[in-house]
Parts: C-alpha cells; structure tokens; sequence
C-alpha cells in the first residue's frame, strides 16, 4: 500500500533533507544586527550610574530611581506628575512599569517591565536626543511620524538649501571634510525620495541649519558632555540640526583611537531623516533606530527607513528596489528572502524525488 516504506529511497530521502536541507535554507553568511547598543563604557558618564537601577522591582522605593524616570520622560515614555511640584517619586509604581514595557518595545527588548541588565545596558547606550515616542504619534509598521505627518512642501521638484553655522562647528576635522560627509549622507535620502539637497553659505536664509552646540545652547534641549545624547533635530519643516559639540566626531577610526569616538555620517544620516520628517524606528538596523554604538557606523539606508521616507515624499524615478536590497543587511530581510528560496528548494526536491520513485 505504502510501497516508500519498503524502499530504501525514502530512507535516502530523509537523509538527504536532514543533512543537506538547513545549508538550502539558511544563508552561511547572515549579517549580524549592527546596531543594538549594549555598552559597559565606563567613558558614559551622562548615564552611568543607572546601574545602580538593576533588578528594581515594582512596588518598591528605590533611592533616585526618578531621576531614571525624568529619562523616561526625556524621551517620551513619562509625562510630566500632575502633583503639586511637578516631581517624579522614587517608587516603581504600575505608571513606571508600563513606561519600561514601551521602552522595551521600542528597543526590540525582551518585554519583562523589570530593569533587567539588557534594559538598563540599552538606556545608558549614547542616543538621539529626539523623543522616541509622542503621546499622539503617527507609527506604522516600525517607522515613525512626528505627530501631524509633518513634511516639507516646495512643490513637485523640491530643492532644500543646507549650511553650516559659520561660529558653531568643530576645528579638528576640516570643513571640507565635514561637508564630504554631510554631502554623502544627504545624497543617501536624496536617491531615494524627489528631493535634492544643495548646500549655500548662507546660514540665516537656508532650510537645514547645522552646527555643533555644547550644553544649553538655547533650544530648551541641552546637550550633556561626553556620550548621552549625541545630536538632535527638528521636525519640518524647522530645519535646525544640532550636533553635541562635547562628542569626539570622527571620520575615520583608523585614525581616531578614542573609545568614545562618533560616527559623524552615522549621525548625519540619522538626524536627516528628522528634518525630513521620520521619526524613531524600532527596528534595530534601520538609521531611525534611536541609538548609536560608539566607534560603529550605520550609514546606508534599510528597508524600513526607505519606505517610511517614500511614504512621505513618493519615489524617487530613478531608485531601484534591487540597488536597496544589495546593501540590505537586515536580519530579518535576509531570513525572509531565504526561506522563500528554502520553499522553492523544497518544492523542487519533493517532485524530483517522487518522479524518480515513480519511474522506478
Ligand atoms: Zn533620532
Ligand atoms: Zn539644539
């Protein structure tokens, strides 16, 4: 009746799916993500003592801990206490853990609501100072809007003029070299969506304002020295782009051996997509993903970024979804991609097997 069953073909045929199969289906080579920033740096002093916060437990008074929650409010996960002063308490109330579950959930986290290591390692990681959550934000998928879907409008060809502070910059890398890199990270956004970027001298009169600033610097968001909050941006279509001038930027860490180093395009392209609009992503290698490893580097765009900027602006003519995919790394991506090709592999063994049991 089952005649396989006496044939030694079946036995071969499962030999050869368990032993040959997961090398058909899995990619020898899957990128790592790059972007996740877990960091013991002792050099981060802006967060540093957020250490002591591990292992808190909900319904306990823990000595400070609302310092930590001024960081949840910081960046979108706390409002301000309705209480008479304003001041956050030091109890890990049910309000602080459902902050601690979005934050979770924001950072691709294993979502526990405790300060457990992999959180706590996360929320001192160096990071965009731009709010990761609104209480009325547009998400989708895993971009994100500014509340209000804010995008530039100048028409259907759209140019948008950048400078640089002529007073607030930094003098250990040359301008030149500065604006090679800045040129390199617009020109990613610009081949993906119709807008072009150009750079003029005049500061006051251009769209996209960029300088290096060091702590209050008078946008109500100030900087804090080494680490912490790297750089922030504005929304359309304000244009204002400040960079921590406290930071050690760097170009090229063959030849900056700092272990606090920043990726300057890393941050560029990343602060670009707030002026054009994005918001955090919670994919961990997309550019809108909050935080930066020092002495690492994120500069091509991911799926993820790509189709929330089109979702904004449209297509650019001339981009091709092939030439994003040859630099898409993206782990997920690539699970994807290849467990489609594992059911065509298995699809096409399963009908030249049983059309040679047939035969014989
Ligand atoms: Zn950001
Ligand atoms: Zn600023």
């Amino acid at each position: 009746m089952f005649p396989l069953f006496g044939n030694c073909s079946f036995l071969f045929f499962f030999l050869f799916f368990f032993c040959f199969l997961p090398r058909l289906c899995f990619p020898t080579k899957i990128t790592a993500g790059q972007a996740t920033v877990i960091t013991t740096d002792d050099h981060n002093a802006t967060w540093h003592n957020f250490t002591r916060f591990k292992d808190a437990e909900k319904g306990s008074h823990v000595s400070c801990i609302s310092e930590l929650k001024k960081y949840f409010q910081q960046f979108g996960y706390l409002s301000i206490p309705n209480n008479q002063n304003h001041n956050f308490t030091d109890v890990f109330d049910a309000q602080f853990e459902s902050a601690v579950v979005s934050y979770q959930q924001k950072f691709e986290l294993s979502i526990t609501g405790k300060l457990d290591s992999e959180t706590i390692l996360t929320i001192m990681s160096p990071r965009c100072g731009v709010s990761d959550i609104s209480p009325t934000i547009h998400a989708t998928k895993h971009f994100a809007y500014f509340y209000g879907r804010p995008r530039w409008d100048r028409g259907s060809s759209m140019t948008l003029m950048y400078a640089f502070s002529s007073t607030d910059m930094i003098d250990y890398i040359s301008l030149p070299k500065i604006k090679t890199v800045f040129k390199r990270s617009f020109s990613k956004w610009a081949s993906v969506i119709p807008v072009n970027f150009t750079e003029i001298d005049n500061y006051s009169s251009a769209n996209i304002r960029i300088g290096f600033f060091r702590g209050n610097h008078g946008d109500g968001q100030p900087f804090d020295g080494v680490l912490g909050v790297l750089a922030h941006a504005f929304s359309p279509e304000n244009g204002r782009f400040h960079l921590d001038k406290d930071e050690t930027w760097a170009i090229d860490f063959e030849k900056v051996k700092s272990k606090t180093a920043i990726d300057l395009e890393s941050v560029a392209t990343h602060e670009i997509g707030h002026i054009l609009g994005l918001a955090h992503s919670s994919i961990k290698e997309a550019v809108m993903y909050p935080s930066l490893k020092p002495r690492s580097r994120k500069v091509n765009l991911k799926l993820d970024d790509v189709e929330g900027i089109q979702a904004l602006y449209g297509s650019n003519p001339n981009f091709k979804y092939s030439s994003l995919l040859a630099y898409e790394n993206s782990y997920n991506k690539a699970i994807n991609l290849n467990q489609r090709s594992c059911s065509w592999t298995f699809s096409i063994v399963v009908v030249v097997f049983f059309s040679l049991f047939m035969i014989t």
